[in-house]
């Protein structure tokens, strides 16, 4: 069945949401996005997540031309013509069609699109076994060049990194900033636990600030866990008790096996799955109705 798309003011069929080949999110990967889960008939964090756009849109002098209102409206509209109760929504403003140069100041106006679709989750024994992963050599993107807090289209820093992990038989890659600590992942935060202490990285770090980082945080410290966002190295993760990530599509997913050494006893530890089970319980009762 063909989905609905919201594309520049209209709900259209899938085969008919066309951009121009002079968009400058498809030439240069100029625009921004947000990626949301709606779950049983709400959208989790939906205002954190159109927060985060507009922030991304500021941070590169993007005109979106709507207001936040209007924003969240076409999210839920695109649920309701689909269907959907429960989904991955995909939210992108490209700087728009312009001519083959750089400058954004040729192109005036912004494109808008959002497609919500089924979700495509890790099969669920990882969540039971949890992942392995490895650290790669493709450093993330320095702050001062491109700052991970843009959620920008131009995910080439990330995709470099996940070949390296697929070259490497493994789901997820952990990249380091410059200064050689760990950032984040290609598409999630990671969090490590010692002694009960929850550490993940501070946002200066370079990373994207992550919403269900943020949740996961929150939830940690109502459990009595003290949560930290701390700088760590590769060491750190190695000898941690517990290791995880956190994502709007993953959740959040136990990693057993770093770079070829296993965490803890080489299973997903207490804390993490207690932290799945929290996380869920919550996303599946808040968030805006459909
Ligand atoms: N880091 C990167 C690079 C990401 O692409 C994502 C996914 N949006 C995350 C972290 C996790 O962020 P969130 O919890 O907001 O999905």
């Amino acid at each position: 069945m063909s989905l609905i798309i919201y594309l520049d003011g209209r709900f259209v069929p899938e085969e008919q949401a066309k951009i121009s080949v002079f968009d400058h999110g498809f030439l240069y990967g100029d625009g921004i996005f947000e990626g949301i889960r709606a779950y049983n008939g709400r959208v989790f964090k939906l205002d954190e997540h159109i927060d985060r756009l507009y922030d991304s849109a500021k941070a590169i002098k993007l005109a979106i031309p709507m207001g936040k209102g209007e924003m969240v409206d076409v999210v839920l509209e695109t649920l309701r013509r689909n269907h959907l109760r429960d989904a991955y929504i995909r939210l992108v403003v490209s700087r728009g069609k312009g001519d083959l140069g750089l400058d954004p100041r040729k192109c005036p106006g912004a494109t808008v699109l959002c497609i919500t679709a089924g979700i495509t989750l890790y099969p669920p024994e990882f969540y039971e076994k949890g992942l392995e992963v490895v650290t790669v050599a493709t450093r993330r993107n320095v702050p001062e060049a491109l700052n991970p807090r843009i959620k920008s289209l131009n995910y080439l820093n990330n995709i470099l990194a996940k070949l390296e992990a697929a070259r490497a038989g493994v789901l997820e890659a952990i990249m380091l900033n410059q200064e050689g600590y760990v950032a984040e992942c290609t598409g999630d935060n990671i969090f490590i636990i010692k002694q009960g202490r929850l550490i993940t990285p501070p946002v200066h770090v370079g990373i994207l600030e992550g919403i269900t980082r943020n949740t996961v945080m929150d939830l940690a410290r109502a459990k009595g866990f003290t949560v930290a966002e701390e700088v760590f190295t590769r060491f750190d993760v190695y000898t941690a008790d517990e290791v995880f990530l956190t994502g709007t599509a993953a959740e959040v997913i136990p990693v057993v096996n770093v770079d070829g050494r296993l965490i803890g006893d080489g299973v997903p530890g207490p804390v993490t799955s207690d932290l799945i089970a929290a996380f869920r319980e919550y996303a599946r009762n808040q968030g805006t109705p459909i």
